[in-house]
């Protein structure tokens, strides 16, 4: 009765296992540090929560148009054109509820029962997920500091129908340049094969983090995924977009949206108008990237006086952190978590070549980064 392929997927989604862990020890009147889920701690700026709460108290609320509000569609094409230096028609852009929903959507949308779909290694894992759920073939391109933590294309072959990357990368901070993307785009049109490109981070650093559109000849083989939630402090708004230049790949994502949803709330859209527009909202999004910059370097220098190696956070929320020997990855946070009372993720939960690694985020303040690493210091030698 029930899909069988719930039985390929993890015994639990990672961020609900970690979120339960901590739950339990928190109820237990335990203060635990959490540094293990990517939820921005910094509060959404005002402009955004008054435009919401204008909006919200409206006497209808009609269901909105499974594409978007226009008007947000313009701004994000602005926002391209601004920001990437891309050109982007509104039409070209779609509003949607949240980019993991898009992103796990993907598969089904882009590939058939049969097909091999490569995914980077470690990644986020709703790449897998999706694959593994929708009945596909799982390639794992495996990215580690002997590659930069870029993977090697040349592994892609006729067989792969897809590509997920993710650039700048969660868990492991890289940010691919343009001549990398520009030799992928090439590979993956001599294999006919469709690359899903996840910016969900491309503002959270001070990289040039490009979008795929920035390289040419992606129009007809890539689409691309962004997100609202982090630069804007917004997770729990859920709203995001898709990008995607080519006709029949617009036209089957617009025939599937139609059907499978009716859209993203018109008040949540319009905070979002309020978060692109806002002169306030920029200065305050520039401002939360200062503080996160200084976080970084806190985390980082915390982890490193513990002897490992952190990779990561110039671009991206997280640190990417070596373990040390004679650990797993799941013992070494499990450890961390019932003896320092610190929530990590363990690197093994983003894919096999996760193993050797956990991520910690800097969604807490200075002092609580601080009281972590002092904490998992008292517990060494271990
Ligand atoms: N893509 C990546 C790489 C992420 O890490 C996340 C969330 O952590 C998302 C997408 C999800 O974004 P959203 O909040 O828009 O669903």
């Amino acid at each position: 009765m029930i899909n069988k392929n719930f039985k390929r997927l993890p015994q639990s989604y990672l961020f609900q296992e970690l979120a339960q862990k901590k739950n339990k020890l928190v109820s237990e009147g335990h203060d635990v540090v959490a540094l293990g889920i990517g939820d921005p701690d910094l509060e959404t700026p005002k402009p955004i929560r008054q435009a919401l709460s204008k909006e919200v108290i409206r006497r209808y609320h009609k269901y909105p148009d499974s594409e978007g509000i226009l008007e947000l569609r313009e701004e994000l094409a602005r926002y391209y054109q601004k920001r990437f230096r891309v050109k982007l028609l509104a039409e070209n852009v779609l509003i949607s509820f949240g980019a993991k929903t898009d992103l796990f959507d993907a598969v089904r949308v882009f590939s058939n029962i049969g097909d091999v779909i490569a995914v980077q290694d470690p990644a986020y894992p709703v790449y897998e997920n999706s694959i593994l759920f929708e009945g596909r073939d799982i390639k794992y391109l495996p990215c580690n500091k002997d590659n930069n933590f870029m993977p090697d294309y040349s592994v892609l072959d006729k067989d792969v129908a897809m590509v997920y990357l993710c650039y700048p990368n969660n868990p492991t901070g890289a940010v691919a340049s343009k001549k990398y993307l520009q030799e992928l785009i090439k590979s993956l049109k001599q294999i006919n094969a469709l690359l899903v490109f996840d910016i969900a981070y491309a503002d959270f650093g001070p990289a040039e983090a490009p979008s795929i559109f920035s390289i040419p000849g992606a129009k007809d083989v890539a689409i691309e995924f962004g997100s609202f939630s982090k630069p804007y402090s917004m997770t729990g708004y859920r709203l995001s977009w898709s990008a995607i230049k080519n006709k029949e790949l617009l036209d089957a994502w617009i025939k599937f949206r139609n059907n499978r949803d009716s859209g993203c709330s018109n008040y949540i859209q319009k905070a979002g108008i309020i978060a692109l527009q806002n002169k306030e909202v920029e200065n305050i999004a520039k401002k939360n990237m200062k503080e996160y910059r200084k976080r970084a370097r806190v985390l980082q220098k915390g982890f490193e006086s513990l002897g490992l190696e952190v990779y990561g956070l110039a671009h991206t929320p997280y640190a990417w952190i070596t373990i040390p020997k004679g650990y797993t990855s799941r013992d070494f946070a499990e450890k961390l978590l019932q003896e320092a009372k610190v929530l990590i993720t363990p690197g093994s939960g983003f894919g096999p070549s996760g193993e050797g690694y956990v991520r910690a985020t800097i969604f807490q303040s200075e002092q609580r980064i601080k009281e972590a690493v002092k904490r998992i210091k008292n517990l060494y030698p271990l």
